[in-house]
């Protein structure tokens, strides 16, 4: 047809390449630190080959929003083509062909990128400097520039990796092409698109917290990141906040105006808005239905009985609240000595980004702090808090999302946070409460059903697991029947279709604007 294909672009691909032998490559579901969570999928159909469970942050299942679902309409009007990073580093040119044909038959379009540029560009600049920076972990002064060398090089090979990245999208971009660039991983990349001189309509969507301008300033190039996304069209956020720091952050540091759109720069306007993610809500109603589901949903209930479950799921991350989370729940249980042996955390605690060394420490330090408390309120029946350092599969997580009694979520910074809609999204017989940090975006619209917690006050959160174990039934209705409605209606596909329209929109009226 006349409309254009929409190119998805992410630092990684949803799949990937795995050497099997000599010129032999397997094609396996990405998932960072998750490779295990998706054996409970089927791989069955072209569509839910790619309905990929991942939470690093890296690959998201940006898929499952408009066009991989088998019941429903599998691709319509929109072609997609995607392009990332294949997950390995494969120097060979005859393998790059290989895979390369491979991946084209998914629609995949690979950057090479090789080990060591990944190394500088991705567990340099991205997750040492970025990521740190826009969830305020750490101070300047502590880690992040410290060593201007290492700063140097890191920045060359971000921008290095971009180029790579846009050089693959002009080389597959065709008239007409809308394309969509994902997270702080390609913040380059409108720039460089644009500079190819190929006319195509560019958006870019931050998955984090975009911080205040107070904190960003203290990047040293800034200006540099900032003046390359002023090239989108279109600029998204998870929230307003967000969206706002951006905006902040443009005004201080570039000669720009702000108007209601977004940025006045120049002749243009770069739209500027917020675009909260959900989830897909319906793949978790089906995946309660199966029967294996429910065979694990009794057999936890057998397992827990006479116990109430609080469920923590989170990646092993600083800005998950492990910390405060161990500290609130051991201040609950000396606050209600009456609850000990009645009530158990059960904190999934996801690996990632184990080679790390800021990661290793804490990994260490929630296990000191986990073993103190069950040494502490443990009896010879009951330990308090089990901690699993594991991956879940699909089907597991559902279970235990269905039959916990509470989940609690103490993030100290996160872009949105989709446990939490998650766990809502599998509560409909048991209705558990939700106890939410205000410092996830999901806590901007999950706000009236939750129980909103500052994780950083150890006795409010204390004081809110005591609430979210005593709450009456008919509140607990009430707040359920709140988040659900928001959880059902507020989907993944919906953010896709939200932001590929808008950007459609812009890029034809922001010039008749000028
Ligand atoms: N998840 C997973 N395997 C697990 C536990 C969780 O794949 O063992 C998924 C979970 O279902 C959710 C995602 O990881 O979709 C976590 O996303 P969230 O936005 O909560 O946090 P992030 O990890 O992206 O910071």
């Amino acid at each position: 047809g006349t409309r254009g294909r929409t190119i998805i672009v992410t630092n990684r691909l949803p799949v990937t390449a795995n050497r099997k032998g000599v010129g032999q490559w397997e094609y396996n579901p990405s998932s960072g630190g998750l490779a295990s969570a998706l054996s409970g999928n089927s791989l069955s159909c072209y569509y839910c080959f790619v309905d990929v469970m991942c939470c690093d942050c890296e690959a998201f299942p940006i898929v499952r929003p408009f066009f991989l679902n088998c019941d429903a309409t599998a691709i319509t009007d929109t072609d997609i083509v995607w392009v990332g990073w294949p997950g390995a580093s494969i120097p060979d040119k005859a393998d790059r062909e290989i895979v390369t044909t491979a991946l084209a038959e998914m629609t995949y379009r690979p950057v090479f990128l090789d080990q060591e540029l990944m190394d500088q560009y991705y567990s340099g600049f991205c997750n040492n400097i970025l990521w740190p920076l826009f969830h305020y972990i750490g101070l300047p002064q502590d880690c992040r520039f410290k060593k201007s060398m290492d700063f140097k090089s890191q920045r060359q090979a971000y921008q290095t990796a971009n180029q790579m990245f846009a050089d693959v999208v002009c080389k597959i971009h065709k008239e007409g092409d809308t394309i969509w660039c994902h997270d702080y991983h390609l913040m380059l990349l409108p720039m460089l698109l644009k500079k190819s001189g190929i006319p195509m309509k560019v958006g870019w969507f931050l998955h984090t917290p975009f911080p205040s301008p107070e904190v960003y300033r203290t990047l040293p190039n800034r200006v540099q990141l900032l003046e390359a996304l002023m090239e989108a069209d279109l600029v998204g956020f998870q929230t307003y906040d967000h969206a706002r720091h951006f905006v902040s952050a443009c005004t201080g540091l570039l000669e720009f105006d702000s108007c209601p759109q977004g940025i006045e720069c120049g002749e243009r306007i770069v739209r500027v808005d917020a675009f909260p993610i959900g989830i897909d809500a319906g793949r978790f109603g089906r995946a309660l239905e199966l029967h294996e589901v429910q065979e694990k949903i009794t057999e936890f209930k057998n397992l827990f009985s006479g116990r109430n479950v609080i469920l923590g799921v989170d990646r092993l991350d600083m800005i998950k609240g492990f910390i405060q989370k161990v500290l609130a729940f051991e201040k609950f249980l000396e606050q209600n000595n009456g609850r000990i042996g009645k009530v158990v955390l059960l904190q999934i605690a996801v690996p990632t980004r184990s080679d790390v060394p800021e990661y290793r420490k804490l990994a260490s330090q929630v296990h000191e702090l986990v073993a103190r408390v069950n040494g502490r309120f443990g009896t010879l029946k009951t330990t308090p808090i089990l901690h699993l350092d594991q991956t879940l599969d699909f089907h597991t997580l559902c279970a235990l999302y269905a039959v916990t009694d509470v989940a609690l979520i103490t993030s100290l910074r996160d872009g949105m946070n989709l446990v939490s809609y998650e766990y809502i999204a599998c509560q409909e017989s048991n209705k558990g409460v939700l106890i939410l940090s205000e410092f996830a975006g999901a806590a901007q619209s999950l706000r009236t059903g939750a129980i909103i917690v500052n994780p950083w006050d150890i006795d409010e959160v204390a004081g809110a697991i005591e609430l979210a174990l005593n709450i009456p039934a008919v509140e607990r209705e009430k707040r359920h029947k709140h988040n659900y409605e928001i959880v059902t209606t507020h989907t993944a596909q919906d953010w896709a279709q939200k932001f590929l329209r808008e950007l459609n929109d812009t890029a034809i009226k922001a010039p008749i604007r000028s």
